[in-house]
């Protein structure tokens, strides 16, 4: 956890942004915004040791609070995106999203507060799983098309939160970019699943048998991929 002493907050890979509140005579105390933010609030000259004892004292406590707030989508630094990616989080002068090969870097400017702060790694991982559906998931697309004679008429990726891909009657199948968070096995069942629509487009007893000829367990992954939601 670092202190920014002339901006007075402080930045921590889990909790994110707390912004110090002075106020004379005040208890010292975690005070969580409607808008968001983090706030210690803290004596007008509370020092930083004491501060930051406090926040170390309440960790379990913030953390449990973001996660009611966020959800499980609340993301940290050292999290996987993905199948290759890795996210970093750092304070900085500006807000800026940087994706090598294998790394996400996020930083995080001080006057960004919690909730935009979590907005903003949110559409960085949107970004990451981006990079990586463009660069896999036409081609495995493709690969199984030719595998088993399927024909289809574009690609084209999507950030939906409902659903892991469609396929419209005119032969486009849409991708969710958050296939690239499923097990290889449950990527390749959708893709597989879609490709099954461009001959039966509809979930008929003849789309399975169809399916099932390229995919034998291919209920059985149905029924796994419940346990997955495309809400990054
Ligand atoms: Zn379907």
């Amino acid at each position: 956890m670092e202190y920014d002493r002339n901006r007075d907050y402080f930045i921590d890979p889990d909790l994110g942004l707390i912004k110090v509140k002075r106020a004379a005579r005040a208890r010292i105390h975690i005070n969580f915004r409607t808008n968001g933010d983090i706030v210690l609030v803290a004596g007008l000259r509370s020092p930083e040791g004491i501060m930051r004892r406090h926040i170390e004292l309440n960790r379990g406590y913030i953390l449990a609070n973001i996660k009611v707030r966020y959800g499980d989508h609340h993301y940290h630094n050292g999290d996987k995106i993905g199948r290759h990616h890795t996210l970093t989080v750092r304070s900085g002068a500006r807000a800026i999203t940087k994706i090598d090969e294998r790394v996400a870097t996020v930083t995080i400017p001080p006057n960004m507060g919690s909730a935009e702060m979590n907005q903003y790694i949110h559409s960085a991982v949107a970004k990451t799983l981006r990079r990586e559906a463009s660069r896999y998931l036409p081609k495995r697309l493709l690969f199984f098309a030719d595998k088993f004679g399927y024909r289809y008429e574009r690609v084209r990726l999507t950030f939906a939160k409902s659903r892991w891909g469609s396929c419209s009657a005119s032969g486009t199948i849409s991708l969710n970019i958050a296939l690239m968070t499923l097990p290889d096995k449950l990527c390749d069942y959708v893709l597989l699943h879609e490709l099954a629509h461009t001959k039966q487009m509809n979930h008929s007893s003849d789309f399975w048998r169809q399916l099932e000829s390229t995919l034998p367990d291919a209920r059985k992954l149905n029924d796994e991929l419940r346990d997955y939601s495309p809400y990054i």
